[in-house]
């Protein structure tokens, strides 16, 4: 596609850091299966994007109150999310896990929890889902806007574990984070592209035109192989 000045511009958020999904390189460049997905589709069809990375739950305020036309963060299709949000076709999938440091040996299951302080970022399916046990399994929650920030209270001490999304936890490790998962995924959910429930209907339509034909071309399998198979 031949790009012009008559090529609409949106607004698109995007999480802070949540490698492999979206992360400043080494260069300071925002990347990530979210970031090379978004800018190959726009190319596809023609228009054209400016990225916001703000914090997770920054963007979802952000895209409700109009600043934003959309997001692209790793972001999970929820029940909840449909009453505010339309979801393009999912690109992925993913599901929450709970991480602990590496050398701790004492947390290998929720019900080691009792009495303990876990780590949860604002506004995710892994903030949902710690609430949604909390009660159960009796322990504390502090909340941070970012994944570097939870993982960050997790291996100073303060908190004993966290939960975040399985692709992010697995590939963070691989790239040298000193946590280990220890359950299985549990809150599985579809990763999509979204925007304000009613609003930017042709942007969500452009999204899915373009992941179809990315999926012909085979460039979506590109950009996935790029980031699910990097190596440290
Ligand atoms: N998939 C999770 C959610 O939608 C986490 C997204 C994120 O932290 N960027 O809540």
């Amino acid at each position: 596609t031949k790009s012009n000045a008559a090529e609409k511009t949106y607004q698109i958020g995007t999480d802070v850091t949540f490698p492999p999904f979206e992360y400043a390189n080494d260069n300071n460049k925002y990347v990530g299966i979210d970031i090379d997905l978004m800018k190959a589709i726009a190319k596809d069809q023609g228009f054209k994007i400016n990225l916001k990375p703000t914090s997770f739950n920054g963007a979802i305020q952000a895209v409700q109150s109009g600043q934003l036309n959309g997001m692209i963060a790793g972001m999970s299709v929820t029940p909840e999310r449909k009453g505010s949000f339309d979801f393009s076709t999912p690109y992925y999938n993913s599901g929450v896990v709970m991480a602990v440091s590496q050398t701790n040996n004492d947390i290998k299951s929720l019900t080691d929890l009792k009495g303990k302080t876990i780590a949860v970022k604002t506004g995710t399916t892994g903030a949902q889902y710690a609430q949604s046990i909390q009660k159960k399994y009796g322990f504390k929650i502090s909340t941070f806007d970012d994944s570097s920030n939870v993982y960050e209270d997790v291996l100073t001490g303060n908190s004993v574990a966290c939960f975040d999304d399985e692709p992010v936890l697995k590939y963070g490790i691989n790239q040298g984070t000193k946590l280990k998962i220890v359950t299985k995924p549990a809150a599985g959910t579809p990763i999509a592209f979204g925007v304000k429930k009613g609003t930017n209907q042709e942007l969500v339509k452009k999204f899915n035109a373009g992941l179809a034909h990315l999926k012909k071309t085979g460039e979506y399998q590109k950009i996935m192989d790029k980031y699910l198979n990097a190596k440290k």
